[in-house]
């Protein structure tokens, strides 16, 4: 159409569409509800600023963060939220004086009646949900101000409805549609692959030898562009600060509990490339639209993968090689309670613990980091090996270890499906501890035999078990529990106490430890 090239030449500057968004834009003007699922810098928000301009009737935008539209080459566009006052704006919305209209999840749905049947008579050329994986309480970031929208649905009969976000598995993709009552949505799904990104994990124990490492690491980038490191708590923003100085990095530090004055200041800085390096809290982030960032480092593991993939995301804009890499410790993947916090639902918890888990699933992984990431956002990777991944361009060496993998999976058949893979692992160990002394475990006959490794050792070779498919780890209420899997069986009962077939596994980090 060719309105809708002018509208994009005449107010926004560019000459072409990306492909999707001439799809979704032609699709919402033929009123059309849509679900667009992109990347974050994938042009998302063209989709909805668009229509409005074309059919020229005001365009609702949800959205939790109200980070206000540049008044762009003539844009009429206003915010209005709960907290404000000045009922001027509201007067003018209903009038349709505005093409694009922000408002909070709590104002549109508590805004009275009469306002969306007045602005209804000037006409609403769409109502956008942005971020809507808010919407699901398997998301990584459930708003219950978002389970409401859909009774909106029934004021606003004729007005399509899209979704957008950047992050959605499919069970949140589903959720969406569900919940926002979306009508034969027209979904578009664009590819989470962001090639230029080396993906990277190692195991860290806190402690000089690892801040040595990290400053190494580093430094090897500082000259190329800008490295963000986030951490998990403000302690650690301040002790990778202080470590960094010690070494004579420079290196600026933004989190929550810095006055605004000196938070902006840090990010003024950084965007400015007049600092190279930010130590950061997950705070810092919201907004930062810098291309030439080439290195996100993660000290600690995110509570998500969902997470980890926009803090990582925030490299690599400019589409040249950027670097990712995220140091764990075990204590991170025990932090589950903590992040569930004063959650309500049962789900929401569940929600907390299954995405924890696939985050633990990630790190300790021998196979294809980027694979197995995309492949958690519901989209296949035509290949086994990206080639641009620690796991894929390092090559490790391989140990057969059926012997080690038969004695965990006896000691966990034993276990019934009743346990986590500490108790097992406790088992094998020999422990005479209270829980496994009740269930009567120290008479087994593989009680002991596996002291010669480390508990660590153990659960690495489960998690590498759990990764082929041998166990399966499933979530019950917050409470992991470990069973073997067909496979796994499968490998029991070819095997005896002497004999067991060959099972040869990469030894990663934690298995050579
Ligand atoms: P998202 O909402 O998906 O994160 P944005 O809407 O913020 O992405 O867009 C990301 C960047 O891409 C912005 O700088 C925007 O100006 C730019 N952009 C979007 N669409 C186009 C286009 N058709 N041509 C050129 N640049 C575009
Ligand atoms: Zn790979």
């Amino acid at each position: 159409m060719d309105t809708m090239l002018s509208v994009l030449k005449q107010y926004f500057g560019f000459s072409d569409f990306r492909p999707y968004q001439k799809d979704a834009i032609q699709k919402i003007i033929e009123k059309r509800d849509c679900l667009v699922v992109m990347a974050t810098g994938s042009g998302k928000s063209l989709c909805y600023q668009v229509p409005p301009l074309v059919v020229r009737k005001t365009g609702i935008v949800v959205s939790p963060l109200i980070s206000l539209m540049q008044d762009q080459r003539g844009i009429k566009a206003e915010y209005l939220g709960s907290a404000q006052k000045d009922s001027t704006v509201q007067r003018k919305a209903e009038q349709g004086q505005f093409d694009i209209l922000f408002m909070t999840p709590e104002k549109a749905c508590t805004v009275p009646t009469s306002f969306w049947s007045n602005l209804l008579k000037e006409g609403i050329s769409l109502f956008a949900v942005d971020e809507a994986h808010c919407i699901s309480e398997w998301g990584h970031d459930f708003r219950v101000e978002y389970k409401n929208l859909h009774n909106l649905r029934s004021v606003l009969l004729d007005v399509p409805f899209v979704g957008l976000t950047a992050t959605a598995t499919e069970k949140v993709r589903f959720d969406i549609i569900n919940s926002l009552k979306l009508k034969n949505p027209y979904v578009l799904v664009g590819s989470f692959d962001r090639s230029n990104l080396f993906y990277g994990v190692k195991p860290f124990s806190r402690g000089q030898s690892f801040v040595d490492e990290l400053v190494q690491e580093i430094s090897k980038v500082v000259s190329s562009g800008s490295t963000i490191i986030y951490c998990t708590t403000i302690k650690d923003v301040e002790q990778i600060s202080k470590s960094l100085a010690e070494a004579g990095i420079e290196a600026g530090m933004y989190h929550g509990q810095m006055d605004k004055k000196s938070r902006e200041e840090s990010h003024r800085l950084f965007v400015r490339d007049e600092l190279q390096i930010m130590v950061a809290t997950i705070a810092f982030g919201m907004g930062i639209d810098k291309p030439n960032i080439r290195q996100v480092i993660h000290y600690g593991c995110p509570k998500s993968l969902e997470c980890y993939y926009q803090e990582s995301g925030r490299c690599g804009r400019d589409g040249i090689a950027s670097v990712c890499w995220l140091y764990y410790t075990r204590s991170d993947f025990a932090k589950g309670d903590f992040y569930c916090g004063d959650l309500k639902t049962e789900t929401q918890k569940r929600a907390v613990m299954e995405s924890l888990l696939a985050a633990e699933r990630y790190c300790v992984l021998a196979t294809c980091r980027r694979k197995f990431l995309l492949e958690h956002f519901g989209e296949q990777y035509p290949a086994d090996r990206c080639g641009n991944c620690d796991n894929c361009t390092v090559s490790k060496k391989e140990r057969d270890m059926s012997r080690e993998a038969f004695l965990l999976m006896a000691c966990i058949h034993s276990c019934k499906g009743k346990w986590g893979l500490n108790m097992p692992v406790d088992i094998l160990r020999g422990s005479r501890a209270k829980k496994i002394l009740d269930a009567q475990f120290d008479k087994l006959p593989l009680h002991g035999l596996g002291k010669t490794y480390a508990p660590n050792w153990w659960k690495a070779l489960g998690h590498q078990l759990i990764a082929h498919g041998y166990l399966k780890e499933t979530v019950s209420d917050v409470y992991r529990t470990i069973s073997v899997s067909l496979k796994g069986e499968q490998f029991l009962a070819s095997s005896t106490p002497d004999y067991q077939p060959s099972l040869v596994l990469s030894l990663t980090a934690e298995l050579l430890g």
